[in-house]
């Protein structure tokens, strides 16, 4: 085996958005770039981010996928409150909301339905309260569970309530347009509930007549209910673990988490496991015996990727945070390889057609002669998933014409991405395909490599060939 198969998402922000950071992060193995649009107020700004990431792309010669993370119904306090924190005293009543009240929050909600003895949590539910009463339309009156400090601008979480917001507000939109127009690779959905919701974010992509795909963050008890279509709609899951275990008992987490991997290897959508995963590296420089567990877990799941958050937005040790979820991905990986193979939860489709077949058939012609890589002529970028679904021990190449499909293949489990111009025979695609892979030091002579493709050449999926190719 020779690349590590786990993808590694990184969370960008003040920590890792100088060029020299940056470098050091991509040839630490970084992936893909995640921009939380959460602590972005200024387009210009993001606009910096994404032109840096993409220079750097290319300067050292590295696909790194760029997934802008809408921030959705999250409510926040607000950003601007007296000395920007509010003390909580244990059993003291506080008002709750928008106008004049203790705790501003930044959304106008409706509190017409809630109920006594409902219960909110702040800051990752660091502090609880239960509501006593309704105040206005959009105030409510609360009593502190527990004492502690109220910063600016920490999430709320009003678990089960049900809270009559729109999956997308203003921001949310803006988000997406300046997305589409500095043509990110993927989009991230936040707190989504219902498959409803991604209508609404794909309507907003296509105005702009872009193709972007979306992954669908699960952090609600109504997305985990709506799981499966979620899983059939959206391009992707992201498992954020974060307000999940806020909003959810927190000792679901770990079940919720398989249960989902599961579901998604099992239907072919790329599944990401996010937060919290080497949470002490923010300030120390090596992780906990618990966190290797739990990268190590991600990856014996069937996790895709495996996602950074506060530790390379925001903490002293990004690149070695890097470093340690890379290394522990690929001991795990080598394990797997060595022992029961990757494939733990075999991919079920709906109808079986010439695509999933001749991926298959690639799969298990390399898993049968030990053919070291898998290389896949894609042009929309299907075929190149489709084979990522068989978790196979080679190495996946997806050889693709365009840059944007090889920086939305890059989050998918094994694919690693090369750019080659479209050839109009089969035996040059084959000799061009050989060519890169040597000079890429990715295959030797005299090894083989699986080849698969469609022809005529230019018409997306028509993947109809296959070849195993002895290296000259
Ligand atoms: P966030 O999402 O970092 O945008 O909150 C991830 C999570 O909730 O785990
Ligand atoms: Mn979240």
């Amino acid at each position: 085996m020779l690349n590590r198969k786990t993808k590694i998402i990184a969370t960008i922000g003040p920590a890792s958005s100088s060029p020299v950071r940056l470098k050091e992060m991509i040839m630490a193995g970084m992936n893909v770039a995640r921009i939380n649009m959460s602590h972005y107020s200024d387009s210009n700004e993001v606009e910096k981010v994404v032109n840096l990431i993409r220079w750097s792309s290319k300067k050292y010669g590295k696909t790194i996928s760029i997934l802008f993370d809408i921030c959705g119904p999250k409510i926040r306090i607000k950003s601007t409150i007296p000395k920007g924190k509010i003390l909580i005293k244990k059993n003291k009543e506080y008002s709750l909301g928008v106008g004049k009240v203790n705790i501003p929050i930044n959304n106008k909600i409706d509190f017409s339905y809630v109920k006594k003895d409902q219960i909110i949590k702040i800051d990752d539910g660091k502090i609880e309260f239960s509501i006593i009463s309704k105040r206005y339309k959009h105030s409510i009156q609360v009593k502190a569970l527990n004492e502690g400090v109220i910063y600016a601008s920490k999430g709320i979480n009003f678990p089960n309530i049900k809270l009559n917001i729109p999956s997308l507000n203003s921001k949310d939109i803006s988000d997406i347009n300046l997305g589409c127009n500095l043509k990110v690779d993927w989009f991230a959905h936040s707190f989504v509930r219902t498959d409803q919701d991604y209508d609404s974010f794909a309507k907003i992509i296509s105005s702009n007549l872009e193709d972007i795909p979306v992954i669908a963050k699960i952090e609600t008890p109504q997305a985990i209910k709506n799981i499966d279509k979620l899983i059939d709609i959206y391009d992707g899951i992201l498992i954020a673990r974060g307000d999940l275990g806020v909003e959810l008992p927190i000792e679901q987490l770990p079940i919720l988490q398989k249960m989902i991997i599961k579901k998604c290897n099992k239907r072919g959508k790329p599944v990401i496991t996010a937060t919290q995963m080497l949470d002490s590296m923010v300030s120390s420089p090596s992780p906990t015996r618990a966190e290797v567990a739990d990268v190590a877990g991600a990856v014996y799941d069937g996790a895709d990727a495996v996602m950074l958050s506060a530790e390379t937005a925001v903490g002293s040790y990004p690149v070695d945070s890097i470093k340690t979820m890379s290394s522990i991905a690929e001991n795990v990986e080598e394990e797997i390889s060595r022992s029961s193979g990757f494939q733990i939860n075999e991919p079920k489709f709906k109808k079986t057609n010439v695509l999933t077949s001749i991926c298959h058939a690639a799969y298990n012609i390399a898993l049968d002669i030990n053919i070291p890589v898998i290389a896949v002529m894609t042009e929309s970028g299907s075929t190149a998933k489709m084979v990522s679904n068989f978790r196979a021990d080679a190495n996946i190449v997806a050889i693709c014409p365009y840059e944007k499909i090889a920086n939305q293949l890059n989050i998918f489990w094994g694919v690693n991405t090369l750019i080659l111009n479209q050839m109009d025979n089969v035996d040059d695609m084959v000799l061009g395909c050989q060519k890169l892979l040597k000079d890429k030091k990715m295959i030797k002579k005299k090894q083989k490599f699986v080849f698969i493709a469609g022809v005529p050449v230019g018409v997306p999926g028509s993947t109809n060939l296959l070849k195993v190719h002895e290296v000259e």
